[in-house]
């Protein structure tokens, strides 16, 4: 009898989708209009990153020039799914401070797209908040973005990342101030791998600037024995 249970599930499915969209309306992030997370006017003006890109920096060749001497010596890849201005930069504020957690699916589901052509990875690791952070916010909304993108690339998420001290924020701090306050702020552990492979793992975080806090973490992850680290940003801030 599997068709009929799945016909229920795909009903409850759409039954919970309809709810979270009575209780998270979809706004764009852009200019407010009801009805999509992003509308077609506001992501015309700022399309997502696309191919053709750099292999490394994940920067179309329509966009600008090559941002790979920008990338942090621990990290081999990144793919961002675009600038961190106009819609984006609105969008992953309301996700992080507006507490519009439903947003995640939508970025999410955008950055799993722009890691297709990485090569395959074992896992897939947010970046943590410390825990009192967490706390204060009630989630943490890379963690959220990285399971809707994993979702797309059929990979599991792991913790296998803790922050061990709380950081003061990066904002206006310069790069060599935004290396030094996550310098050992993460801590890896192997355990939680839970027997998966984790030669190849990428790391998500929401936005990215010098990359500082991605390479602390990628440091972390070197010292279990992970082999290669890309990163995922949601927004690159150039
Ligand atoms: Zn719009
Ligand atoms: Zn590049």
């Amino acid at each position: 009898m599997a068709l009929p249970r799945l016909a229920a599930r795909t009903w409850a499915g759409a039954l919970a989708n309809s709810l979270v969209d009575v209780v998270y309306p979809k706004r764009c992030a852009g200019c407010g209009a009801r009805g999509e997370w992003v509308c077609p006017i506001c992501l015309n003006d700022l399309p997502v990153f696309a191919p053709p890109w750099c292999p490394r920096c994940g920067i179309p060749m329509r966009f600008g020039p090559c941002r790979c001497a920008a990338i942090p010596a621990p990290l081999v890849s990144i793919r961002a799914v675009g600038p961190y201005t106009d819609w984006l930069r609105s969008a992953i504020i309301a996700l992080k401070y507006e507490d519009e957690l439903a947003r995640a699916e939508h970025l999410g589901g955008l950055l799993g797209t722009t890691l297709g052509d990485l090569g395959r990875a074992n896992v897939i690791v947010a970046v943590p908040l410390h825990p009192r952070r967490e706390r204060e916010r009630g989630y943490n909304q890379s963690l959220h973005v990285a399971r809707y993108a994993a979702r797309k690339l059929d990979l599991p998420v792991l913790p296998l990342l803790r922050r061990t001290r709380a950081t003061a924020r990066q904002v206006g701090l310069d790069a060599a101030g935004r290396r030094a306050n996550v310098v050992g702020a993460f801590e890896a552990d192997a355990g939680a791998a839970l027997g998966h492979p984790v030669d190849r793992v990428v790391l998500v975080d929401d936005v990215m600037t010098t990359g500082a806090t991605l390479a602390a973490c990628a440091t972390a992850l070197a010292g279990i024995g992970v082999g290669q680290v890309d990163a995922a940003a949601l927004a690159w801030d150039l």
